[in-house]
């Protein structure tokens, strides 16, 4: 995936240091008090008792799955998830997963209800926060590798160097917001976000997600527009499609969904799937769907992913992009 990777291909001991930096998890309940030293478990981000069903095909789904090796480099790719692993993450206590999200993945999703969209909203906010706070440990780590190792100095800037301090900044800004859902969940205050339900009927249930994702170009008062999306496959032939984002940021959220909310049909469903792609490493599909892909269509794809990694691109055309 990296077209230089001959380049900066580094030698084995140092690539084997690296790889252990890379598969370190981040493991901590982050309930809003962050004094929660219960051990984290794998907390499903998408409903698995009953949401998953309408995907998995002998116990898996597919997933992005993300590998590296000395001599091709980093390298992500489509791969077979245990339906107990799939949209996983370490960041709650089985206590507080309970406890907080039990309304939502003990009962059947009640689109109406005030707490259930918030509730799918938060969650994506802890998922969120916990891909960052992992990002952040990890840079951080690799950064103080090389200058263990002196491939990078220590008393002067550096890109590795750079880039943890990049992620630790994107991670206490995600921290910030997500206190503020803290504060209103605690107080049941479920007004503070307003949400778009989009019912999607289709053949068959295809893909789901959970994400909250920020689009950087659109500034609101000293951050940016953060907007949750969740894509939930609630019957066979069922998607529904939840936005949600706070009441305040309305005005600016409508107009960057328009294409999606004012659109229906195929159109809408090709919207969705590029802003999916665009900007959500936390989706799943089903793989009865996915065998239906040919070669041409998985690397249109998977080039797509890869290229709005760094920076969006919602205005890239390719008929290829349907997920549904
Ligand atoms: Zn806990």
């Amino acid at each position: 995936m990296i077209s230089n990777w001959e380049h900066v291909r580094p030698d084995k001991d140092v690539f084997a240091s690296f790889l252990g930096i890379d598969k370190a998890q981040f493991c901590r309940c982050l309930e809003s008090s962050l004094r929660c030293g219960e051990r984290a478990i794998r907390a499903h981000s998408v409903q698995n008792s009953h949401l998953l069903d309408h995907l998995v095909r002998d116990g898996h789904v597919v997933g992005l799955t993300h590998s590296v090796t000395l001599s091709e480099g980093p390298k992500i790719d489509f791969g077979l998830v245990g339906r107990n692993q799939a949209t996983t993450f370490t960041g709650l206590c089985a206590s507080h997963d309970d406890l907080i999200f039990g309304p939502i993945e003990k009962n059947e999703l009640d689109f109406t209800s005030p707490e259930h969209r918030f509730l799918l909203a938060y969650r994506a906010a802890y998922r969120e926060l916990h891909a960052t706070m992992e990002g952040a440990m990890k840079a951080q780590a690799s950064y103080l590798e090389r200058v263990r190792r002196n491939l990078d100095p220590k008393d002067s800037p550096s890109p590795a160097g750079r880039l943890a301090n990049d992620r630790m900044l994107v991670s206490w800004e995600t921290y910030s917001y997500k206190g503020l859902l803290d504060a209103a969940y605690v107080k049941r205050d479920f007004s503070l976000m307003v949400h778009d339900v989009i019912t999607l009927d289709a053949q068959r249930t295809s893909v789901a997600a959970c994400t909250l994702f920020s689009v950087d170009h659109i500034q609101v008062r000293g951050d940016v527009l953060r907007i949750h999306l969740n894509v939930l496959p609630v019957a066979p032939h069922t998607t529904v499609v939840l936005f949600s984002y706070l009441r305040s940021h309305a005005s600016l959220a409508r107009p960057f969904l328009e294409r999606i909310l004012g659109s229906n049909g195929p159109h809408q469903r090709y919207e969705l799937s590029r802003l999916i792609l665009d900007s959500c490493e936390n989706f799943v599909l089903s793989p009865t769907y996915f065998d239906t892909w040919g070669v041409e269509k998985r690397n249109a794809v998977l080039d797509y992913f890869v290229n709005t990694l760094l920076k969006s691109d919602l205005a890239y055309e390719c008929a290829d992009l349907y997920l549904f």
